[in-house]
């Protein structure tokens, strides 16, 4: 009798200069989701990636094949490229229609799933958390839809798959095999292919630590009332070591640019620290701020739905607060 293979489940993961935890998200993720389905877990790498493998090896993922490293930083539409050309052609990774492809989520990762699932003829679900399978091994997950004000799961019937994840407290603490060698492939190098079109980037000139792989993130909302506001700020995160990020209407004022962006519709960061200035803790802000992360807010409303969620709260005017913890800073 002929028996279905089991489910392969990818993690997708391109190396870049500054890899933050979340980057590897989809490493535990994959273990977590093939123990649940009894299938495998495997990683295709993108560039020099020793503590990726390392990683992989030690999550107990069945294998792991590694595309060397092109000479300069890729863009989503080339990473799509190189993984779809990857997934169609090592001999030991056939993918089935059942195969989960998952990418960290954010805004590349996100664009890199979309035009993967475009390539690969595969199904795009989006960013989702909680990964089910009923007793015939059929596929659910869940995502938000209209700003987070619905929570769907969406049955999965023919794949492959392709979603985008992020770290949480079920998917990240996988059982660690003892008994798995992971088996390490390296790919030939391929040059990316030329697309049918160009895209030109231009790098933004910024003198400000961006806000990825940042320890500390020092973000204000529309309380912080203008960019004169965001100004203390920036000097603020400067003496602390920090980036400074910022809620949506902050960002619609122009008081920092859009890269800065901390929410569903931005970025999403998991820094030890978030220090939220004149933010009220809406949904939308919220999901952008990895649930690892300790939140200290400084609000002027002592009912700000943020003081829920932050470890640390302060009720204060940032206007005579920031002025004296910026002196207290300066005399250490
Ligand atoms: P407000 O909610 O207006 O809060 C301002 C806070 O500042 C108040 O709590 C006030 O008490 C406090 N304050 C005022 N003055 C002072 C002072 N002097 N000192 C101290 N505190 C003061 N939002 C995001 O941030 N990121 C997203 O990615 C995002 N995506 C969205 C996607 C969708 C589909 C939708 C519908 C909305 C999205 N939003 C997003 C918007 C979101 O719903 C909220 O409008 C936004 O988060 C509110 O930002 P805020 O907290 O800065 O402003």
């Amino acid at each position: 009798m002929q028996t279905d293979p089991p489910r392969s489940v990818y993690a997708l993961i391109p190396i870049t200069p500054v890899m933050t935890t979340a980057d590897y998200a989809p490493l535990g993720v994959a273990r977590a989701v093939a123990q649940r389905c009894g299938g495998s877990a495997r990683a295709v790498l993108i560039g020099d990636a020793p503590d990726a493998i390392e990683h992989a090896c030690r999550l107990g993922l069945d294998a792991v094949w590694v595309i060397p490293p092109t000479a300069g930083p890729l863009q989503p539409h080339q990473i799509a490229e190189m993984l779809a050309d990857a997934l169609s052609s090592y001999e030991a990774g056939h993918y089935t229609n059942d195969s989960l492809f998952l990418v960290a989520a954010g805004s590349v990762g996100e664009e890199i799933a979309g035009r993967l699932a475009a390539k690969l003829k595969a199904v795009p679900l989006g960013k989702c958390k909680h990964f089910a399978f009923d007793p015939e091994g059929r596929m659910s997950v869940q995502r938000n839809a209209f700003g987070g004000r619905l929570e769907m799961t969406l049955d999965c019937h023919e794949g492959p798959f392709v979603a985008a994840v992020r770290k949480s407290d079920e998917d990240s603490a996988p059982e660690i095999p003892d008994t798995v060698d992971t088996a390490v492939h390296h790919l030939p190098y391929r040059e990316p292919k030329q697309t049918a079109y160009d895209i030109l980037t231009q790098p933004r000139a910024e003198e400000h630590a961006g806000l990825e792989g940042a320890r500390l993130v020092v973000s204000g909302g529309r309380g912080m009332g203008n960019d004169t506001g965001f100004t203390a700020l920036y000097e603020l995160a400067a003496r602390l070591g920090g980036a400074v990020g910022g809620s949506l209407p902050a960002i619609d004022a122009g008081w920092a640019p859009v890269a800065r962006q901390v929410g569903q519709s931005g970025k999403y960061v998991s820094p030890e620290i978030y220090l939220a200035i004149g933010i009220s803790g809406t949904p939308q802000h919220m999901a952008g701020i990895d649930p690892h992360t300790k939140i200290i807010a400084i609000n002027k409303d002592p009912d700000a739905a943020i003081f829920k969620m932050a470890h640390i709260g302060v009720v204060a005017d940032w206007q005579e607060l920031l002025p004296a913890l910026t002196h207290e800073l300066d005399k250490t």
